[in-house]
C-alpha cells in the first residue's frame, strides 16, 4: 500500500515536477490537493482521479486530519507561506514536506521543528540534489577524501535574468530573491561538499540595475570559512548563466557541472573519473527515498535541521552584506 501525498500550492513546480513524478513513485502517490484558486479543481481531478473529500483549500485544510487517504502533506507554496502552512500540516497529524528555501528565517524554521515533533510526525526538505546520485558520490567523497583534503569548494548558480517580472520571488517578504531561491543550493552544497560547517561567513550584495532590483540581490557572494582553513565560495547571480560546484583537493578536484538541474547532472574529476549516472526523475527518487523511510521508520534523509542550517547562513550572509564584517558562527 502506498502513502499518500497531498500537495500544497498548485503552482508550476507542483503542476509540472511533482504532479508528474508522483505518477512514477512506488512508495507514495498523488491523493489530495490544496488550492486557493476553484478553477484548478476539475483539471487536477480530472487529470489525477483525486474524488472530492481529497479536494480543499486554505481555510479548511485542517480537517485532513479526520481524512486516511492522506498521509503526508507536501507543502510547494512561496518561501514566506512555508512555515504558516507546514505547521497547519503537522497540526493535523500527517508527515509533513516542505520545499526549500525551508523558510524565510531561522526563526520560522525552529518553529516548523517544533511543531513536528509535538505532533510525532517526520519532516523533511524538498533538496533533490541530496538523493541524485552523482550528488550522492561528492557527499560519500567529503568522508573518503579521496583526492586528499579538500581546500576550496565553489558553488556557483546563476541566470542571466532580463526580465525577472513582479512575482513572489521578487518580493522581500515572501520570496527573497535568488539568494533564497537558488541560494540554499549553494550554501547546501559547500556544507555537503566538505561535509563540515562553516565557522565564519562574509557576504555582499551587487546589484547593476536597482531599478529592477528593488527588493532583492540581484548578486550575492559569500564566502565561509571551514575548519582547518579551508575555504566555501558561493554565488547567486542573475547576470550570468553559470551552474558549477567545484572541488580543488591536495591530490586533484572533482566537479558537477551542472550540480542543481533538473536533470543532467554529472561531473568529472581530475584524474578522469566520470560522474554520470542517470536516473529518469529526481523529484520522483526524493519523494520514494523519503517515503519509505516513513514507512520503514527510518530517519529522513533531509530532515528540517538541515533546511535550518542553511537559513542561518543565509541569515548571516545577510547580515554580513548589511555590516560590512565577517559574520562568526559559534
Ligand atoms: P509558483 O509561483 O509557480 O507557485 C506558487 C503557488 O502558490 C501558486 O499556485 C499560487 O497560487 C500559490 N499561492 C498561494 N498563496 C499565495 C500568495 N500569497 N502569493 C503567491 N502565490 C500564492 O511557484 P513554484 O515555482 O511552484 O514554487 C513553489 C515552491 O516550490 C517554492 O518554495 C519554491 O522554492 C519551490 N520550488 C522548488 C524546486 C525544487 O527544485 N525543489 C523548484 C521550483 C520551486
Amino acid at each position: 500500500e502506498k502513502l499518500g501525498v497531498c500537495l500544497v500550492g498548485l503552482g508550476n513546480y507542483s503542476t509540472n515536477l511533482l504532479a508528474p513524478a508522483l505518477q512514477l513513485t512506488q512508495y507514495c502517490e498523488l491523493r489530495g490537493i490544496v488550492t486557493g484558486t476553484p478553477s484548478k479543481i476539475p483539471i487536477w481531478q480530472k487529470r489525477y482521479g483525486i474524488p472530492d473529500k481529497n479536494v480543499y483549500n486554505y481555510q479548511n485544510m485542517d480537517r485532513m486530519a479526520d481524512n486516511p487517504d492522506i498521509d503526508i502533506i507536501y507543502i510547494v507554496l512561496p518561501t514566506g507561506l512555508h512555515a504558516l502552512y507546514a505547521i497547519k500540516a503537522a497540526n493535523t497529524g500527517k508527515h509533513v514536506w516542505c520545499e526549500k528555501p525551508m523558510a524565510k528565517s531561522a526563526k520560522e524554521c525552529q518553529a516548523i521543528i517544533d511543531a513536528c515533533i509535538q505532533n510525532n510526525v517526520t519532516l523533511s526538505i524538498g533538496y533533490r540534489m541530496q538523493h541524485e546520485p552523482n550528488t550522492k558520490k561528492i557527499i560519500e567523497w567529503s568522508k573518503t577524501l579521496p583526492y586528499g583534503k579538500i581546500k576550496k569548494v565553489k558553488a556557483h548558480v546563476g541566470f542571466k535574468i532580463t526580465n525577472p517580472g513582479n512575482t513572489w520571488r521578487m518580493d522581500k517578504e515572501l520570496g527573497g530573491g535568488l539568494l533564497y531561491d537558488v541560494g540554499v543550493y549553494c550554501i547546501n552544497a559547500l556544507r555537503y561538499t566538505f561535509g563540515e560547517e562553516p565557522i565564519a561567513v562574509m557576504g555582499k550584495h551587487e546589484n547593476t540595475r536597482p531599478e529592477v532590483y528593488k527588493e532583492v540581490p540581484e548578486t550575492s557572494i559569500f564566502e565561509f570559512d571551514f575548519p582547518n582553513g579551508s575555504i566555501g565560495d558561493g554565488k547567486t547571480t542573475a547576470t550570468q548563466s553559470v551552474n558549477l560546484l567545484h572541488a580543488d583537493c591536495e591530490k586533484g578536484w572533482y566537479e558537477l557541472e551542472p550540480f542543481q538541474a533538473y536533470n543532467g547532472v554529472q561531473g568529472r574529476s581530475s584524474d578522469g573519473t566520470l560522474l554520470n549516472t542517470y536516473i529518469e526523475n529526481q523529484q520522483a527518487r526524493q519523494m520514494d527515498d523519503d517515503a519509505l523511510a516513513i514507512m520503514e521508520n527510518r530517519p529522513m534523509m533531509v530532515p528540517g535541521e538541515e533546511g535550518m542550517k542553511d537559513i542561518v547562513l543565509l541569515e548571516a550572509i545577510n547580515e554580513s552584506a548589511e555590516t560590512g564584517k565577517k559574520v562568526m558562527l559559534s
